[in-house]
């Protein structure tokens, strides 16, 4: 973090002392957990306004995330699409490869503060485990990271580098074995050891206070860019466009310029093979209000409230609610929202390795994807910046399999 974010965790803004950002989010959750959310959501509180807390999150973001994250002017995509600049966010350049470990380090420093000695957090495509477990080794906690077992099959590699982080990945047996069913089970475990565990949740979903909480600690993307490109172009940028699962990458990089009113933002979701029932992942796109693992948002799910299933190219966003602040500024029409279908990922994958030379993660690929369709629509003289939130290294196996090739 650049020195002009000093004192940021103080802000006060949404959600309500509920946890409501307008009708969604609340805290719908049975008896038990909520002594557990309250005394978090308490010491949270605490936390952000002491400087030491934040001195100390600064230093790990710092020395062991790699923060600040460059904002890289993609010069030869920007030409070849002939209409507005294009920043990237440079996330992908972060110890573990992606934004989440902002948010694993906030946690598991707080969880240190609060004196517990054990950590649980859920995966689903395993990056999230990973950044926990990798953050857990660096402070010397306990790590138990709860992984469908169908997940478990498909991301073996992350799953052996929690395990060599020192983490204990234990499989999901339940419902249909991946994230969901992970989170159930995580849940499980913080009521019954809530005395010396903490639960690291993984994106800006879920009870309150993990919504708030998780986009705090990713607010420093949009401080970073609101500086960087302020020292690069003189002024503020035109539009922002971030990918959306749960949305902590997208709500870290808008967060900052909510109050801006002629920057446009827009969230891309996951288009899948298409709008069609458990074809995708786009909340927005056929999802009601409805409640899904203490959270009530838009929610892929059928007329018996049963959740639908869900598909994506990217594990990371697939999964069948979407954080409540998105649905909140969505509702408010502050943030608009696009899909990008499978097959459009995967021409903007390659684009981008060969006029850039980077390799995106599938998910950031979504905001690319979209951003290939909206720059040419943009003047010369506008600027956009998007969130490449993660770097693609974990994906190119995949990648390989769907181009026909075998590596
Ligand atoms: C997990 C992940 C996402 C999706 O999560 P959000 O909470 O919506 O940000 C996006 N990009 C990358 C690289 C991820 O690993």
């Amino acid at each position: 973090m650049s020195e002009n974010n000093a004192g940021v965790l103080d802000k006060e803004n949404l959600p309500d002392s509920g946890g409501h950002f307008g009708e969604f989010g609340g805290q719908y959750v049975p008896e038990t957990l909520m002594t557990a959310l309250d005394n978090l959501g308490k010491e949270y509180d605490i936390a952000r306004k002491d400087p030491e807390f934040i001195k100390e999150l600064k230093f790990y973001l710092k020395e062991f995330a790699g923060r600040p994250t460059g904002l890289y002017h993609a010069d030869r995509l920007s030409e070849e699409l002939g209409g507005a600049k294009i920043y990237f966010k440079r996330e992908d350049l972060l110890h573990t490869g992606a934004h989440k470990i902002n948010n694993a380090i906030g946690q598991a420093l707080l969880a240190k503060r609060m004196g517990k000695k054990r950590v649980i957090a859920e995966t689903g495509a395993g990056q999230h485990g990973v950044a926990t477990a990798t953050v857990c080794a660096k402070l010397g906690l306990d790590c138990v990271v709860y992984m469908g077992a169908v997940d478990m099959e498909r991301q073996k590699l992350n799953v052996f580098r929690m395990r060599l982080c020192g983490a204990e990945v234990r499989g999901v047996e339940s419902g249909q074995k991946t994230l969901k069913d992970a989170v159930n089970e995580a849940m499980r475990d913080w009521v019954t050891n809530v005395e010396d565990t903490h639960y690291i949740l993984g994106s800006a979903l879920g009870s309150h206070p993990y919504p708030m909480m998780v986009r705090d600690f990713h607010r420093v993307i949009g401080q970073e860019v609101r500086h960087e490109i302020l020292e690069k172009e003189g002024r503020l940028p035109d539009e922002l466009v971030a990918c959306v699962g749960g949305g902590s990458n997208a709500i870290g990089l808008f967060y900052e310029f909510l109050e801006e009113p002629d920057i446009r933002m827009v969230g891309v979701e996951a288009g899948g093979h298409g709008i069609e029932i458990g074809q995708h992942a786009a909340r927005f796109e056929g999802g009601r209000l409805g409640v899904l693992q203490g959270c009530k948002t838009y929610i892929l799910q059928n007329d018996d409230g049963q959740i639908e299933l869900t598909h994506s190219v990217s594990a990371g966003l697939d999964y069948a609610a979407i954080g409540p602040e998105h649905a909140y500024y969505r509702d408010q029409g502050r943030i608009e929202f696009a899909y990008a279908t499978d097959a459009e990922v995967m021409e903007a994958f390659q684009a981008l390795c060969r006029t850039e030379g980077i390799i995106p993660a599938l998910e950031s690929t979504h905001a690319l994807a979209y951003v290939l369709k909206r720059a040419p629509e943009m003047r010369k003289d506008q600027i956009l910046v998007m969130n490449l939130s993660g770097r693609g290294d974990k994906d190119v196996n995949q990648v390989a399999k769907l181009l026909g090739e075998d590596i």
